[in-house]
């Protein structure tokens, strides 16, 4: 082989580090043989999904053999009416990432730059870079988004600009204002790209739900998923809301079979049943307050949170993670998201949150 294939590949794509997940069930048992295994490395919904999603699943069954509906009519229809917005802004993506990379594969061209926060969503620098445009990374503030810094940062380069309102990792969030002072401050003819991923777990009074600020401001874009509340993740469904023109436009570069008939179907389902939300919103609320207290009875300082997820601060992250596997608890390390002393844990059960506050205090004790 005498051809260097690497080099023949684009610049963005030579420099990117590919995106690292929560490390799968699976491969922990695999590794350790160990029977029970505690995840709390992805977010996920600790309840699983709602039951009605599995009878949704096994009506789905016998027309595998079919494409599915490539315009996603049912679930636009019942988000269109969930959300009360009109179907014709709706996109459906594979995840809500597959609706963030139609929106750099639709906006971004080649050395065309896209703002976003340090320690923001490891997908903002992919998608960017996957299409050939300049990341432009603004320093946080308390590991928060610095709005202000970040309407700074546009340029006449700039496309596209993401928030994630909550953040991930951080858990941090921005409030209406500062948000309406961003959406002013921004020029219409960069797309905003509001990712709420974690929008339904969200309490506090003052948290902008971005849907609203859509008919006043034609550049937003907001993101959502059934990954997170809803509990689909394996089955990839997210969607984006944004004017008729942009959601046209995504329309041209989206694969035509992008959702698959199970997804769709579950995610019809999952829409329907408000008490698995409540109850989810129940858990999460209840689950952050004891791993919040847990972290500070330990002494550790944590990143105040809005999401189903906290990053706390230790000494040694690394090597705390890799005690916490030995012991069957999965966590997720955040060096690459710029914070080398954080773990992030997601909000589980009360029994696995219990267990993984057991298992930090006694590693921390030194046992
Ligand atoms: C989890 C997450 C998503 C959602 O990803 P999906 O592709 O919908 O599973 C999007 N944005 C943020 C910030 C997330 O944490």
């Amino acid at each position: 082989m005498t051809t260097d294939f690497k080099a023949l590949a684009r610049a963005g794509v030579r420099t990117l580090a590919p995106y690292v997940p929560g490390k799968p069930v699976e491969e922990l048992q695999r590794e350790l043989g160990l029977e029970r295994i505690i995840k709390l490395a992805s977010n996920e919904n600790p309840l699983g999904a709602s039951p009605a999603v599995s009878e949704a699943l096994q009506r789905v069954w016998k027309d595998v053999g079919r494409y599915p509906d490539g315009n996603g009519f049912a679930l636009k229809a019942a988000l269109s009416a969930f959300l009360d917005v009109p179907s014709e802004c709706l996109t459906l993506g594979n995840g809500s990432n597959d609706v963030l990379e139609l929106l750099a594969r639709t906006f971004v061209d080649h050395d065309d730059e896209v703002v976003f926060s340090q320690h923001a969503f490891a997908v903002y620098p992919l998608v960017t870079q996957a299409v050939g445009g300049r990341p432009v990374v603004v320093p946080a503030q308390d590991y928060g988004h610095d709005l202000a810094a970040m309407a700074a940062a546009v340029t006449d380069r700039t496309r596209l600009m993401f928030i994630a309102n909550p953040n991930n990792p951080t858990g941090t969030w921005v409030g209406r204002g500062a948000l309406e002072q961003l959406l002013a401050a921004v020029p219409e003819q960069v797309i905003v790209v509001l990712d709420e991923a974690y929008f339904e777990y969200v309490e506090e009074a003052d948290y902008p739900n971005g849907l609203t600020l859509l008919d006043r401001h034609p550049n937003l874009v907001v993101t959502r998923t059934f990954s997170k509340i809803f509990g689909l993740a394996s089955l990839r469904v997210g969607y984006g809301v944004a004017s008729a023109t942009i959601t046209d436009l995504l329309n041209r570069v989206r694969q035509p079979f992008n959702v698959n008939a199970c997804a769709q179907a579950a995610a019809i389902a999952a829409l329907r049943d408000n008490d698995f939300l409540a109850e989810s919103r129940r858990v999460n609320r209840e689950g952050m307050r004891q791993l919040a207290e847990g972290l500070r009875t330990l002494n550790l300082s944590a990143i105040p949170s809005v999401g189903n997820f906290i990053t706390f601060h230790v000494d040694d992250a690394a090597r705390i993670y890799d005690q916490l596997l030995r012991r069957g608890i999965i966590v997720r390390p955040v060096a690459s998201y710029d914070i080398p002393d954080g773990l992030r844990v997601t909000i589980g059960t009360a029994q696995e949150n219990r267990v993984f506050l057991r298992a930090l205090e006694e590693i921390l004790a030194g046992h």
